[in-house]
């Protein structure tokens, strides 16, 4: 199936063809006719599936089918990275024609964003907590809205924004169009889609524990303190364009960008505590490709599309296992192929275990060939009979993380 054949409005195929994207991705072609329709859609589907797409372009040919003073949409998302991402693809979509796409984020002054939608806008892509601020003390409405969309509904739940959201959809008209976009539909999940769509159609494009084709993973055991001096070895000697690191906490990812920065790397970090301003100077950086690596933690990288990164890294194995799908699924975005390499301290034997059940892999051990392993690297399950430094180090960790997580 084409673009040209799903019906959209014609400066919108423009700019599709602009964009240079020749097929619409699987996502677009159940989504777009649906949306069309005027269905509420529930759809299970991941960063770099082309979902922003998928409810973008139907949704601004509604708008232009029948003009009317917005705020018409409104675009509910977890971080402000996915705001900027999704407002980008909304504008490069709507170049051609004159919606106007307001972000409203925390970290970031109330009055331009007040003035900005009271000038009129007709899509506000927002994270819950700014926009009720807004909401609650009057300084625009969402009367207008007839589009609601909940992107990432999952991570929004996570994140502790139920009540935030319940409370704006309360501000929105019930007459309106709903779709709700989730990596894993969990039962919370399908709880806010009762209290929010209307008679949904479900689809599903990837089962949610896919990590896309193309992406080859791989598994580097190595112990905690080796792991920076394994990093430096792996970024010397493979040709890797663009890199993003994930580490587990915020203090991590300092202190490992500085280690990288020792090294002579150029590096940017993203993560919670940085300001707005050092966040959108890191992104840009990295996207243009100053900085070759990017450190993040889970939350700061929901969201981050930037084309070719090279490779993902974990550099702490991330304790859940569809954090895994999402940080590897930003490589090879929109199916090119790309690599995901982690590092597992023996401690963290336990959730590689996870990972592996929850997407049906087994992940190949490699070594790094000349590296000076403090304790040679177990490639394989731990044998009881004869004891190395590692598998005691390993057997030791894995009953320590298996009691905790009891
Ligand atoms: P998303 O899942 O919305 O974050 O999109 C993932 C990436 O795919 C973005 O960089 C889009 O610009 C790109 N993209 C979306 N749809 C298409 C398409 N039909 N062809 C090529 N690239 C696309």
């Amino acid at each position: 199936m084409a673009f040209d054949e799903l019906n959209l409005q014609s400066d919108l195929l423009r700019a599709v063809e602009a964009l240079g994207w020749k097929d619409p991705t699987p996502i677009q072609q159940q989504a777009i006719p649906l949306v069309l329709e005027g269905r509420d859609v529930l759809g299970a589907a991941q960063t770099g599936s082309g979902k922003t797409a998928a409810f973008a372009l139907p949704i601004l040919t509604h708008l232009a089918e029948d003009r009317r003073p917005g705020p018409r949409v409104l675009v509910l998302v977890p971080t402000r990275e996915l705001a900027v991402q999704v407002t980008e693809t909304f504008q490069s979509l709507a170049q051609f024609t004159s919606f106007k796409v307001s972000t409203i984020v925390g970290g970031v002054g109330y009055d331009q964003q007040r003035k900005a939608v009271s000038e009129g806008v007709d899509v506000v892509v927002a994270t819950p907590g700014r926009l009720l601020d807004h909401l609650q003390s009057r300084a625009f409405t969402l009367a207008r809205v007839d589009h609601l969309v909940l992107d990432e509904a999952d991570r929004m739940l996570d994140m502790g924004f139920l009540p935030d959201i319940k409370s704006i959809i309360q501000r929105v008209p019930a007459d309106r169009q709903t779709l709700l976009f989730s990596a894993t539909l969990v039962p919370e999940v399908e709880r806010i889609a009762a209290f929010a769509l209307k008679d949904p159609i479900r689809i599903e494009v990837a089962r949610p524990a896919t990590v896309a084709e193309g992406i080859s993973q791989v598994l580097y055991p190595v112990i905690q303190d080796q792991k920076t001096d394994l990093l430096i070895t792996l970024l010397k000697n493979t040709e890797m364009r663009s890199v993003l690191v994930f580490t587990r906490t915020k203090h991590g990812a300092d202190r490992l960008a500085q280690r990288l920065e020792k090294a002579g790397y150029p590096v940017e970090v993203l993560h919670s505590n940085r300001t707005q301003r050092e966040r959108t100077e890191a992104m840009d950086n990295f996207k243009a490709g100053k900085s070759q690596i990017l450190v993040a933690t889970d939350i700061a990288a929901r969201g981050i599309d930037v084309k070719d990164i090279s490779h993902v890294i974990n550099y702490d194995v991330p304790q859940h296992p569809e954090d895994y799908v999402h940080r590897v699924g930003r490589t090879a975005r929109a199916y090119g192929v790309g690599d995901a390499i982690t590092l597992m301290d023996p401690l963290e034997q336990v959730h590689v275990t996870d990972i592996e059940r929850f997407t049906n892999l087994v992940f190949p051990r490699a070594v790094a060939p000349n590296f000076p392993y403090k304790i040679a690297p177990k490639l394989e399950a731990p044998k009881t009979s004869h004891k190395t430094a590692w598998d005691r180090v390993w057997s030791r960790g894995h009953t320590t993380a298996s009691r905790r997580r009891r």
